[in-house]
């Protein structure tokens, strides 16, 4: 089972002669920072000069190019997209890491798959959040706070998991939650949500339905266009899964129950195909063919992003959104 940890189990004076360092003032850089600040921390940015850093002046934070606030900083939180990481990490962060310093990453893939190999004399930990930036900042104003996934993969001060936690605290997921996971864990379950299938799942149920006379409204309400599914997500997250199940009819639980299942035979096969999936992500091969994706430019996809937005199902729903308002006319 694992451990989760909340506000009593974490201490923030042990930040209090520290510089944080919040480098990228992006989704969860500029929430980061806030909440941090809001705790009551000392908390610099580091970015290039560009709009980034003049929001982060507009809040009220000192800011400096990246390699100076790494210099300047006790503890880093590197919150600047997966793929750039590596590369800034190269050239901006390491040459200026010194002994005692601690790296806070918020995903487990640079160092899961090896990309980035810190020097073995700074803590390396995650807080890994599960929200969205805005949600982020939203959960430290509401008192609500919001989970997320910590680790320890390096602790060479012999604090790294108190620093850790005190830095989540500041943030405001120990409110939330902080659960003790592994760089690993949090690559495979964080991949493996965005790999197993859900949009191309729904696009399939739309060209089945469309044959069966189904017009595209219809199937577009009833699929997401209507709202109804973010009741449905808060029904999961407040309720429960199978809990919320007696909110709908008699007819929607037997046929969600009963009717969806598969047979032994298709369970197997999908079970075997999720597999897959997994192995896909522990092997690396994913992220050699991320990676290998990026140096070309893209190609792979930008040809789908383009071929994906011409499906019947998206063209139809821009129609819709148009109809309803929800986007510009055309
Ligand atoms: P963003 O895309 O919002 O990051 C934008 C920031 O990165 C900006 O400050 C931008 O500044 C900087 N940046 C972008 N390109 C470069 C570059 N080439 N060199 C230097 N800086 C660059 O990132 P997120 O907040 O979405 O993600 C940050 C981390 O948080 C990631 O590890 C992600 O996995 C994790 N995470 C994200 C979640 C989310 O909901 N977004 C949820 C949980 C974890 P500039 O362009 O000026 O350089």
């Amino acid at each position: 089972m694992a451990e989760i940890f909340f506000d009593k189990d974490a201490d923030l004076t042990l930040l209090q002669e520290k510089t944080i360092g919040i480098i990228g003032y992006g989704n969860q850089g500029r929430a980061q920072a806030l909440n941090l600040k809001d705790s009551g921390l000392k908390v610099i940015v580091g970015n290039q000069e560009d709009e980034y850093a003049a929001a982060a002046r507009q809040d009220g934070f000192q800011v400096l190019a990246v390699s100076a606030a790494v210099a300047q900083a006790d503890v880093l939180l590197l919150l600047v997209p997966d793929e750039i990481l590596p590369s800034l990490f190269a050239h901006e962060i390491k040459p200026h890491l010194t002994q005692g310093k601690t790296l806070v990453f918020a995903s487990g893939y640079n160092v899961y798959y090896r990309q980035i190999e810190p020097p073995p004399y700074v803590d390396v930990v995650m807080i890994a959040p599960r929200m969205i930036g805005t949600g982020v900042r939203e959960g430290y104003l509401n008192g609500k706070g919001f989970p997320s996934l910590i680790a320890v993969d390096h602790d060479h001060s012999g604090q790294a998991l108190s620093i850790t936690l005190a830095v989540a605290k500041g943030i405001g997921s120990t409110r939330g939650g902080a659960f003790m996971s592994s760089f690993a864990e949090e690559t495979i379950c964080d991949l493996f949500n965005e790999h197993f299938g859900y949009l191309y799942a729904l696009r399939r149920a739309y060209d089945v339905l469309r044959e069966a006379g189904c017009s595209p409204e219809s199937i577009l309400l009833e699929f997401y266009a209507s709202g109804e599914e973010m009741e449905l997500a808060r029904a999961h997250y407040e309720i429960g899964l199978w809990h919320q199940l007696p909110l709908h009819s008699h007819t929607s639980q037997y046929g969600q129950e009963v009717t969806s299942r598969l047979s032994p035979a298709e369970e197997e096969q999908e079970r075997a195909r999720l597999r897959r999936v997994v192995e896909n992500i522990t092997s690396g091969q994913f992220a050699k063919d991320w990676a290998l994706e990026q140096q070309a430019g893209n190609p792979v996809w930008k040809r789908l992003r383009a071929q994906n937005l011409e499906h019947p199902m998206i063209v139809e729903e821009r129609k819709l959104y148009r109809r309803l308002g929800r986007i510009a006319p055309e």
